[in-house]
């Protein structure tokens, strides 16, 4: 690595799983970081997330490879789409363009864990609550509801969907609401003891679908229901669910899923939302990661691999910069992500199109499900680094 002279420190704002990755990733690139989160504490709510190689290449490369693969469940061959009642459509496919599988069904608080373990003691600072940003030529300051302020050379929005930051960035944009709920948790595999622990599983139906996979090395079944609702509710992880009205929405389906839904006694609700793509991202010190920049609806369950690559695309790029070309660096970085994600959040809509099934001819669907496979492989074959590193020669 090329040795800068007065290197750029950073300050995240955000400790998410975009936010907490990015840390680790600038400081494996040599850089100081510190991370401040408004939460009293780090942690997720109980659901699963899934990781495609195109990100967990990048937690390998920071070496959360072991962690990964302790903490996971490794998806496999057996992972399958089917309509409704059952009746199997086409399976996933679930490796790269080289047939390299890491593919990985976790839980989200492990993941959160394993990336808030890695970091040296003393970087995430909780119970911060950004309030407010301004900067100059030379620096950017973060203010805080409690009283304190934090300076950097950059500072990285990686706030979420609700982002206190953006405004500082972009003009006012309002949520898109896409009328359907997610009904999410997980079952311990005792309880639903043949379900398989290392396949991704999706029922589609007329508006709903369904999907399981294993989290926390197959101890966990995550179970997500999608279903059609009227009425807006703020995206939130923690608004609870009535799991008698989960049932009723999948009676009739798969008996598998019958069996798998008489075991859930809690459940999570959580409304559909993404944002048209932002016109920038950046402005003078500032930037945006994760869903600050690109929220996106689940159905290509790229939100969280998105913020992975935008961590690395930005450290990769930062490693080469000084404080005064800080502001550069930052644009290279949007110019590098800014299409990818764009392409990803508009290929999530699609997919939620086919998921729901808003076909007249579902032999129409079912082909276009299969030929998807290709999209996919193309998704988890890019690497985000050697395009990095190629835009970063391009600075100095
Ligand atoms: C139901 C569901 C299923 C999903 N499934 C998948 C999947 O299978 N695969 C996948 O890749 N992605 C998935 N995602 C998307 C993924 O969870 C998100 O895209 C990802 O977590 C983005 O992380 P983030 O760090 O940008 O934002 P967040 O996870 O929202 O983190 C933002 C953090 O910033 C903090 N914060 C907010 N405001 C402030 C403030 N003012 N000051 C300080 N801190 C603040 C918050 O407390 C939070 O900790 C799913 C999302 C949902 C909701």
């Amino acid at each position: 690595m090329t040795m800068v002279q007065s290197r750029p420190e950073v300050v995240i704002v955000g400790g998410g799983i975009g936010g907490l990755f990015a840390a680790n990733a600038l400081i494996a690139h040599g850089l100081r970081v510190a991370v401040y989160e408004q939460a009293p504490a780090l942690g997720e709510v109980g659901a699963g997330v899934f990781m495609t190689p195109n990100s967990v290449r990048h937690l390998e490369r920071v070496g959360l490879g072991p962690a990964v693969e302790k903490w996971g469940a490794k998806v496999g061959a057996g992972s399958c789409y089917f309509r409704h009642d059952g009746a199997p459509i086409a399976p996933v496919q679930v490796t790269d363009s080289s047939g390299w599988n890491a593919t990985f069904g976790m839980h989200r608080a492990d993941l959160v864990e394993i990336l808030a373990s890695a970091l040296p003691a003393g970087v995430v600072h909780i119970g911060h609550r950004c309030s407010g940003f301004e900067q100059n030529g030379d620096v950017a300051r973060v203010s805080f509801a409690n009283g304190a302020v934090a300076e950097g050379h950059v500072v990285i929005a990686a706030d979420g969907m609700h982002s206190e930051l953006r405004q500082f960035v972009a003009p006012p944009s309002r949520p898109v609401f896409h009328g359907s709920v997610a009904y999410r948790g997980v079952l311990a595999h005792e309880r639903i003891a043949d379900w398989p622990t290392d396949c991704w599983l999706m029922w589609l139906g007329q508006g709903k679908h369904f999907l399981t996979f294993p989290v926390r090395a197959g101890q966990l079944i995550n179970y997500v229901g999608f279903v059609p609702a009227d009425q807006e509710m703020k995206e939130s992880w923690s608004a609870p669910g009535d799991p008698d009205v989960l049932r009723r929405e999948f009676a009739g389906w798969d008996p598998r899923i019958g069996r798998l839904l008489s075991q859930v006694q809690a459940t999570f609700r959580w409304a559909l939302y993404d944002r048209e793509p932002l016109s920038t991202w950046t402005r003078g010190r500032l930037t945006l990661l994760g869903d600050a920049a690109h929220p996106m609806l689940p159905h290509l369950g790229q939100g969280a691999n998105q913020s992975i690559e935008d961590g690395m695309a930005l450290a990769t790029i930062l490693a080469r910069a000084d404080r005064k070309t800080a502001s550069k660096s930052l644009l290279a970085y949007e110019r590098l992500r800014r299409e990818r994600v764009a392409l990803v959040q508009r290929g999530a809509r699609e997919n939620g199109l086919r998921y729901d099934s808003v076909y007249s001819d579902l032999g129409v669907r079912d082909a276009e499900i299969t030929a998807h496979a290709n999209f996919r492989k193309q998704l988890y074959a890019y690497d985000v680094v050697p395009e990095a590193q190629a835009a970063a020669a391009t600075l100095t």
